[in-house]
């Protein structure tokens, strides 16, 4: 078999892990799996090291960021309500919540699929799917500390990097 027919194979497993193959693609895909052993092994590892990635608890950075933004809310009722910058605080806080509720799934599928290609370790894509989620809430957060830092003049209470109360 030439070298052509194991990378048609490979680019169309790729693709079926992204966007699904015509009918006819995926029967020769299956097709070539069954007869060479070497795809067949490489398809298996990956879909091995995906289910591995999909059973990854997804509810951790969900509660991070449900916990995330609570504090934002907390906050910003906590601050002076006669800021008129508040809107703009609740603008970033529901911004970041629905950014990150309607974006999770198609970012870890990004997220696998990066392991996958690149080979790269679980905790490090653990680590980039936790940022990605926390980062828009952290801004929000920074966003608010400043604000009661700026209309307290005294500064906040609560140091930026505590997140733990
Ligand atoms: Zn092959």
């Amino acid at each position: 078999m030439s070298e052509n027919i194991h990378q048609r194979a490979e680019q169309l497993f790729a693709q079926s892990l992204v966007e699904g193959l015509s009918s006819s693609d995926q029967a020769w895909l299956e097709a070539h799996v069954r007869e060479c052993p070497e795809c067949a092994r490489q398809t298996a590892s990956t879909q091995e090291l995906l289910r591995a990635l999909r059973n990854v608890p997804v509810s951790i950075p969900h509660d991070l960021a449900a916990r995330t933004q609570l504090r934002v809310r907390l906050r910003a009722e906590e601050s002076a309500q006669t800021s008129t910058s508040g809107a703009l605080l609740w603008i970033i806080t529901a911004a970041s919540w629905l950014l990150g509720v309607l974006s999770a799934p198609l970012v870890w599928r990004g997220f696998a699929w990066l392991g996958v290609e690149f080979n790269l370790p679980k905790p490090m894509l653990e680590l980039g799917f936790v940022l990605w989620w926390a980062v828009p809430a952290l801004i929000a957060v920074a966003t608010v500390l400043h604000q009661r830092a700026s209309s307290n003049g005294v500064g906040a209470r609560r140091q930026p990097g505590d997140l733990s109360s």
